[in-house]
């Protein structure tokens, strides 16, 4: 029987060698979502630290940072504000080019989603090489929108994402890490 006391998220968290390519190790938070124990360590663990914060709402990347984002927002009492990929939205969106490993992809917001001075928490499940939290921290501040912080379940330190995030002043809150790539 799982104790919430000492719970290790990470024994949740499947890794897939060479998936979606060769080198690479997917950290497949699927499993850790299907657990109810795991899904609500983690949405707890997610908002332990913004309990007491001043948050207008949550912002969440498609689409796994939906499923996080989502439960953050409820546990938070707040809204809940979707980045898309390319195309998704249905009404006037403002967006951000990203580079990818090889070319570049885009994600958008509404264009009247983030207002002047709105303290928002940006939620994701993963940050590799900040590529993407990046844009959506871009957005978000060129939106006029004031990032309290960027929270992700899982770090990939090597990659440099979260170091590069704090280096642009952002307070980073992880939970757990992973080696490589
Ligand atoms: P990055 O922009 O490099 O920080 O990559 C972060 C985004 O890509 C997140 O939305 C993740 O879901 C996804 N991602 C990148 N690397 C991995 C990985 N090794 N396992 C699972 N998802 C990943």
């Amino acid at each position: 029987m799982d104790q919430r006391n000492g719970f290790d998220l990470r024994k949740y968290i499947r890794s897939i060698p060479d998936y979606p390519k060769k080198g690479i190790i997917f950290r497949d938070i699927t499993t850790l979502m299907a657990s109810a124990h795991g899904l609500r360590a983690c949405v707890d663990e997610l908002v332990w630290p913004f309990l007491e914060v001043d948050i207008d709402y949550v912002i969440g990347i498609e689409a796994r940072g939906f499923i996080l984002g989502g439960a953050v927002a409820h546990e938070l009492g707040r809204g809940f504000v979707p980045i898309r990929k390319r195309g998704k939205l249905p009404w006037k969106v403002i967006g951000k080019d990203y580079e990818l490993e090889y070319g570049v992809d885009r994600i958008e917001v509404h264009a009247d989603a983030i207002r002047e001075g709105d303290r928002v928490l940006l939620i994701d499940d993963l940050i590799a090489t900040g590529g993407t939290a990046n844009a959506a921290i871009d957005l978000i501040r060129e939106s006029g929108g004031e990032l309290v912080a960027a929270a992700f379940v899982i770090d990939l330190p090597e990659l440099g994402g979260s170091r590069k995030l704090k280096e642009k002043g952002v307070k980073v809150h992880t939970l757990v890490e992973f080696e490589g790539a």
